[in-house]
């Protein structure tokens, strides 16, 4: 059996230690005759899964008391209508930074159902190399919330900072994150937002299972009209089972959480070998005359990291060569071409040790 180095955005590599444990567990899971699959999600011993799957990722991530968690489903798409509903209902306007395709799109949405949403700030002048600066957020008089993309999965464009939104009477404008394709690789301060969603097919299991935080007074913001499995109120009330929920993506986000505190030790492990990693990627894409990445320096993403070569004649090549090498999925997104190498968590430093010592192989060979 040979596990070759997945480079894909997602649904992404999951580690192969956890894939591992979830082999030993597939037929019988702890002595118990069957597999998580097949088990009631009322069960006791389903319950203790999601229960120590909640408390691990509460624990790595710091989440404080007042803040629930919800494990739900839908994708991250869906949370792009699930924000709007849950925090219009009281009024006000959804504020939005727009710094490239995820985030635009949740601004359609909004503006699908609710007829209105305000672009505080937009990195589009910039061609979304850059993320706009926090004194250019220009919030409306009446913003609800303030919703960004901290890491930008298309384009590689990540925040180098935490916006920090007050109205003009000094009251705090509740942050959103989508947090799909950064969360976990590095510690977060929780408490600045209101709102964090991710989808789990990069950072925190199979695709299938959402994962939200989401701040305890804000619950009773929802609109009244919205659908009750979208609600965050009633997701928290229920313990995230109003119906069946993901049981399996839950279980392997468990183990997920369970490898990232006993084998890297922590998120603060995990962001240094992050931060090796994507410099080491970088420094080889900007010391080569072949490879280059336009993403202001301060903003290029650690989890992806976009780039083209001089000539877009040799991207077959560089692909098929790439595939055979055992390094796959480096295909850029089909909207905007070139590569793309998506570094997750569970893409080990030797994968991108891998990566570079191809590209300069190729580079030589080609170049
Ligand atoms: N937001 C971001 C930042 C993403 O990267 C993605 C998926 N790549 C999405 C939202 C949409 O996720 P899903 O496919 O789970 O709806």
């Amino acid at each position: 059996m040979t596990r070759h180095y997945n480079f894909c955005a997602g649904p992404a590599a999951l580690p192969t230690a956890v894939l591992e444990r979830a082999r030993e567990e597939m037929l019988d899971y702890r002595g118990r005759g069957l597999s998580v699959m097949e088990m009631s999600h009322r069960s006791e011993e389903y319950v203790a899964i999601a229960e120590k799957a909640e408390a691990d990722l509460r624990e790595l991530l710091g989440v404080p008391s007042h803040y629930r968690i919800l494990f739900t489903q839908g994708g991250a798409s869906q949370q792009f209508a699930a924000v709007p509903w849950n925090l219009l209902g009281k009024g006000g306007t959804a504020n939005f930074i727009d710094t490239g395709i995820w985030g635009h799109k949740a601004i359609k949405e909004a503006r699908h159902l609710f007829g209105e949403a305000h672009v505080a700030a937009s990195s589009a002048d910039h061609s979304h190399l850059e993320v706009p600066r926090p004194e250019a957020i220009a919030l409306s008089s009446d913003a609800a919330y303030l919703h960004f993309t901290p890491n930008e999965t298309i384009g590689g464009l990540a925040f180098d900072y935490t916006p920090q939104v007050q109205r003009d009477d000094g009251s705090e404008v509740p942050l959103v994150a989508d947090m799909s394709s950064s969360i976990l690789s590095g510690p977060l301060d929780v408490s600045r937002y209101g709102i964090i969603y991710a989808g789990a097919q990069k950072n925190i299991g199979p695709a299938g299972l959402v994962v939200v935080i989401v701040r305890e007074d804000l619950l009773d913001r929802a609109r009244d009209d919205m659908p009750s499995l979208f609600s965050y109120r009633e997701l928290a009330a229920a313990g995230s089972m109003i119906n069946t929920p993901a049981t399996y993506s839950w279980y392997l986000a468990g183990l997920v959480f369970e490898w990232l505190k006993s084998d890297i030790g922590g998120l603060e492990a995990m962001d240094a070998i992050n931060q090796r990693k994507s410099d080491k990627l970088y420094a080889a894409i900007d010391n080569s005359a072949l490879y280059s990445n336009p993403i202001a320096v301060a903003n290029r993403s650690r989890m992806n990291v976009p780039f083209v070569l001089a000539d877009s004649r040799l991207d077959k090549e560089f692909l098929a060569e790439a595939d055979q090498a055992g390094l796959l999925n480096l295909k850029g997104h089909r909207s905007v071409g070139g590569m793309r190498a998506s570094i997750y968590n569970a893409v080990p430093e030797a994968a991108v040790d891998a990566l570079v010592a191809f590209m300069s192989d190729f580079e030589q060979r080609r170049g």
